[in-house]
This record gives C-alpha cells, structure tokens and sequence, in this order.
C-alpha cells in the first residue's frame, strides 16, 4: 500500500482515514506534536474529488480515463461533495445517490446543505423531490439548504415538474449573501465570495462548528481581495482556520490569467496569502481536491503533487478529524 503522508504538509491532524488508508492510525506517521491525544471536534468526509466530468470522465475515452477504468474504483473520482460531522453537506453533486452507497452515508441524516454555486456538479437539484412523500420515510427534521440566488433558481426549475407540495416544506431554501454568516445547528458558516463563475456570485464557505474551522475552497481561483480581506478580519480574534481544502482542478499546471479554477502554483499561492493574513498556520491542514481528467489525477501524480507542494491528496472516501 502506498503511505499516504510521507513528507506530506497535514499537521493538525487526530486522525485521517479511508478507502485507501483504512485502519491505519496515520498519526504514527506525523510529528508528535501533531499525534497527541486531543479530543475530535469536526469529522470531514471527501466523498467526490473530482471536477465537473468525473474521473474517468463519463463520455471520454483518453488515456487517463482508460487506464482509470482499467485500476477501478481506486481511481475514481466523482463529483464534489464534502460531507461535515454526516450532518452538512457542502455542494450535493449528481453523484451523491452514489456517494451514499460507496461510503455508507446516510443522506436521511443530512440537515444542512451549504451549495457554493448552480453548476451541474455541484448542485443536483432533481433528487430532491425524493426526500418524502412514499420515496422517504422517518424523517425527523427538514434538510435546509442554502445558496445564492442562481442555485435557487436551479433548485424551483429542476424541481417543477416533481415536486410534490408536501415533501416542499421538507427542504426550506435560505438565499445567502457574502459575508453574511448563517448559524444552524451550532454551526456558523459564512459565504465568501469566489473567483469562478460567469453570471452568478459563486461563494466558497468557512465553517465553523465544534471550536473547528474548515475552509472550503472549490470552485475559485485564488480569491478576491474583498473576501481575503474579510477572513483576515473575521478570523483576527478567533484564530487560523484547521482544515484548508483547494481547488486542484489543474493539477502541476497553473491556472493562468482569468482562470476560474487552480492548479498546484496558484494553490500554493493561495495558502502563502492565507498565512500571510493569518488564516492560515503552521498547524493548518491544507488539502487538494477537484481534480479533472485533463491533467492526468492518477493517485501516483496526485500523491507526487502532495509531496512536492506539500499538500495533503485528497480522494473520494477520504476522512480527516480534527
Ligand atoms: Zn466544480
Ligand atoms: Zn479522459
Ligand atoms: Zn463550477
């Protein structure tokens, strides 16, 4: 099996698990500092790693895809969705159905959705109109969802034709702004605005839950000098953030001028600013995610990127505690 944290930048860590690192106490592994006995306060879960087509991508036949064929499940990477404490969700991509049958995630648990924009991959509406009437049974409590206004209009349209009125009450829908924060559940999560689509403010979150702060980080590039400017202020009495995860859709390749998504120098970029503004530190976790087939995630390029960056790769099941 390959080690997984090998000369990796994870600090922070109680404990990171997975498909691939299953049942190893990967604490062993990292600087004592970093192993010592602290009590866990947020449980993140990887469930897709993967950009918008997946990986193998669904209707490609290069090179990349075959041979991920080829490997099998280890290769794959499905689209987008971070699951927290198995009760928030950020993003809730075609692939989550899937998602709860490989990871043995139950979806009847999920309370809050935090979506960061309306593309295909990270928002699929149509399931929702499974969650009541004779499809869903012993739900105790609504799922409530938030996002900007284009993921709302996704959520009314891909739900019309469906949506029956009485599983709709089931799934209230909360419109949120940059840099308003929504508390929910002991939770504390607030937009922050992307660099990433074309015709609607897509958002990047910081969840705060458990005295933890987890920054997400897909889909943006870079981000703009109103949101490093807010998490500076924002975190300045409250401290780094433990668990940073970046948009890698590019892998070794920089994203260049205008691009909407990162590679490895614009990531690490990115986390020089965040240490930079104290978002970040020396015990900050800093992973890679959302990786595309065109820039070849096999796990052997993915883990060398990790190494050499020093960032934690992620893939789809990984689990990190903090
Ligand atoms: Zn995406
Ligand atoms: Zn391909
Ligand atoms: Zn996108």
């Amino acid at each position: 099996m390959r080690s997984m944290t090998e000369g990796l930048f994870c600090p922070g860590f109680d404990r990171i698990e997975g498909r691939k690192g299953r049942g190893r106490d990967l604490t062993k592994a990292l600087p004592a500092k970093v192993g010592r006995a602290r009590e866990v306060f947020m449980k993140l879960k990887f469930l897709g790693t993967g950009a918008a087509e997946g990986v193998p991508a669904e209707f490609c036949d290069c090179e990349v895809c075959r041979e991920a064929r080829r490997r099998g499940e280890r290769e794959f990477r499905t689209r987008s969705q971070v699951l927290v404490d198995g009760v928030l969700s950020v993003d809730f991509p075609p692939d989550a159905y899937c998602h709860s049958l490989r990871f043995g995630v139950d979806f009847s648990k999920l309370r809050y959705l935090l979506v960061t924009h309306s593309h295909m991959d990270h928002f699929y509406a149509h399931d929702f109109v499974l969650r009541g009437y004779k499809y869903a049974r012993g739900l105790s409590a609504p799922l409530q969802i938030y996002g900007n206004g284009e993921v709302k209009r996704v959520f009314d349209e891909c739900t019309r034709r469906e949506m029956r009125p009485d599983v709709l009450p089931g799934l209230p829908f909360s419109v949120v702004e940059p840099f308003v924060p929504v508390e929910f559940g002991g939770y504390r999560a607030v937009p922050l605005r992307a660099r990433h689509a074309r015709g609607e403010c897509a958002l990047v979150y910081l969840v705060e839950g458990g005295g933890r702060r987890y920054l997400h980080l897909t889909d943006t590039c870079g981000l703009p000098d109103d949101s490093l400017d807010f998490l500076e202020r924002y975190l300045a009495d409250r401290g780094p953030v433990d668990f940073a995860a970046f948009d890698c859709t590019f892998l070794f390749r920089a994203g260049g001028p205008g691009a909407r998504h990162m590679g490895l120098p614009d990531a690490d970029a990115l986390r020089a600013e965040l240490f930079r503004r104290g978002v970040a530190d020396g015990h900050t976790a800093c992973a890679i995610t959302h990786f595309s087939h065109n820039s070849a995630p096999l796990s052997e390029e993915v883990e060398r990127a990790g190494r050499e960056y020093g960032f934690l790769p992620a893939f789809d099941g990984m689990e990190a505690e903090f």
